[in-house]
């Protein structure tokens, strides 16, 4: 039988898990076991790593007899069936006290559900987002964990010792209870959608209104990145649109398909958001213009609408790119407030106390969106935890200040010259929504009560009230 040798182990070694399995053996103080499914692939990357000292073990059994307790297991496979069967074969060789981290992207209702039903068995179930991809798994992710507060203690070390770090800090915090840290993670890659679209309808009006090139577009956002945008998105921008197709000696991205995939979390997040009553619409727009893109049966009937008569045309060109520049920067503050909102909302539905300037904090290494301005939304939590709109803290309010006429001179130019620009547009409606006075919600009221006697309230008296219309009702 293998000694308790290992302070954590590693189940499932595809990319993810071979990658987070060599980053935690490269820590100091950490042995790592590993199990796969398919135990060649467990030999093959002991095989490739000597340096790691893995643990190798072939057998569930053998598994929890290499760790030291409380046995402490991450789990990195296919999310769905594959998750459920791990957790069930782990139940059944780990003890009470001991703990079940969920390292995949899984729906954080089922984090909920996977933790309740670990939870009786004694056991701790922690569902943890990681972010960064295979790079970040191997040299440093940024890494949300939920789970109880008793977990924490024997993972908040090593997870430290893992994460990337930022001015510092390590990338990673106890997010909160059971699915805490899947919904956080959830809601990270609906703001990296929502930061994707925006800088690319950045690039389409610059291409169309400039006539500049992709290289040279590339410059511009290059530029871009050294101020107040600054962030790894807009960093692999530039290096996308400087690529050159070996073959053709064309720009790339004229090369690539324009249709975008995903792989659901930005649906996730849309779709909590709707239950949950949060209007995170420039995230919405940037997963419905995947899918928009990726319909080309829709696309090739549609091509002959008529659309307006002339081309945008645009005299002064660096005054220009400065208008798309300011109007990516307050459609990106939107987007981040709309997310952590949704944040906010989830915390107060499902019960968890979640620090939203930790959560920010934790994003600004490792991750995809990381980035500078998370400092700011770090700041504006500081000053104000119980903020109840990002976007109103002063340092926000003076960006948006600065930018809304630029914002809203691109925004009539696009729809004027007929280019799409989804995300830009309905993250200025969600800023006007929010600033107005009033709103025609109050004629919706009136309308409901007429057809559906749902009744509406009065703005000078309390109580509900149902008006008698005229008519044949
Ligand atoms: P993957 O392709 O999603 O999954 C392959 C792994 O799952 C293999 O180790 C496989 O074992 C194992 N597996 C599948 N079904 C199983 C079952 N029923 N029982 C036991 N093991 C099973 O791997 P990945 O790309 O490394 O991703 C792992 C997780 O990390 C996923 O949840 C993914 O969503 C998440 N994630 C991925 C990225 C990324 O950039 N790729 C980023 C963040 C998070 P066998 O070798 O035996 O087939």
């Amino acid at each position: 039988p293998a000694q308790a040798a290992a302070n954590i182990g590693v189940v499932g070694l595809a990319v993810m898990g071979s990658n987070l399995a060599r980053n935690l053996a490269s820590r100091e103080g950490n042995t790592v076991a590993i199990y796969n499914r398919t135990p060649a692939k467990t030999e093959e990357l002991v095989g490739a790593h000597p340096e790691a000292g893995f643990v190798s073990t072939a057998t569930y059994e053998e598994f929890a007899a290499s760790l030291v307790k409380p046995r402490a297991a991450i789990i990195m496979v296919k999310a769905g069936a594959g998750t459920d069967a791990v957790i069930d074969a782990l139940v059944n060789v780990f003890e009470p006290g001991d703990i079940i981290v969920d390292g995949g992207n899984a729906l954080f209702t089922d984090t909920i559900r996977r933790e309740k039903a670990v939870r009786a068995t004694g056991i701790n179930y922690v569902g943890m987002g990681v972010s960064g991809g295979e790079e970040g798994a191997l040299l440093g992710p940024s890494i949300m964990p939920g789970g109880s507060d008793e977990s924490w203690v024997t993972l908040g070390p090593i997870l430290k010792s893992i994460a990337a770090v930022a001015e510092g800090e390590p990338c990673v915090t106890h997010v909160g209870h059971d699915g805490a840290g899947h919904f956080v993670k959830m809601v990270h890659n609906g703001i990296e959608y929502a930061d994707m679209q925006l800088i690319a309808e950045a690039y389409d009006l610059i291409r169309r209104g400039t006539g500049r090139t992709p290289a040279e577009i590339a410059e511009v956002f290059a530029e871009w990145n050294r101020g107040e945008l600054e962030s790894y998105l807009i960093e692999i921008t530039a290096e996308v649109l400087r690529q050159v197709d070996a073959s053709t000696g064309t720009p790339l991205v004229d090369i690539i398909l324009d249709q975008a995939g995903a792989k659901g979390t930005g649906a996730w997040t849309v779709q909590t958001a709707l239950d949950l009553g949060v209007p995170v619409s420039g995230i919405a727009e940037a997963t419905f213009a995947r899918s928009l893109s990726s319909h080309p049966e829709q696309r090739s009937v549609s091509r002959d609408l008529p659309g307006p008569q002339d081309d945008l045309t645009v005299d002064d060109v660096d005054a220009f790119i400065e208008d798309v520049r300011l109007a990516l920067f307050a459609s990106k503050i939107v987007a981040y407030s709309q997310g952590f909102d949704e944040i906010r909302a989830g915390a107060a539905q499902y019960g968890w106390s979640i620090d939203l300037g930790a959560v920010s904090k934790i994003w600004r290494g490792g991750c995809i969106i990381r980035a500078q301005f998370l400092n700011r939304i770090a700041d504006a939590y500081a000053e104000t935890p119980d903020l109840p709109v990002l976007l109103t803290a002063p340092y926000f309010v003076e960006a948006l200040g600065r930018a809304q006429d630029a914002w809203r001179r691109i925004v009539s130019t696009a729809a004027t010259a007929g280019l799409p620009s989804p995300a830009f547009s309905s993250s200025l409606a969600y800023y006007d929504g929010l600033r107005a006075d009033r709103l025609p919600a109050a004629l919706i009221q009136g309308q409901r009560d007429f057809f559906g006697a749902h009744t509406y309230k009065r703005i000078d008296k309390e109580g509900t009230f149902h008006t008698l219309w005229s008519g044949d009702r």
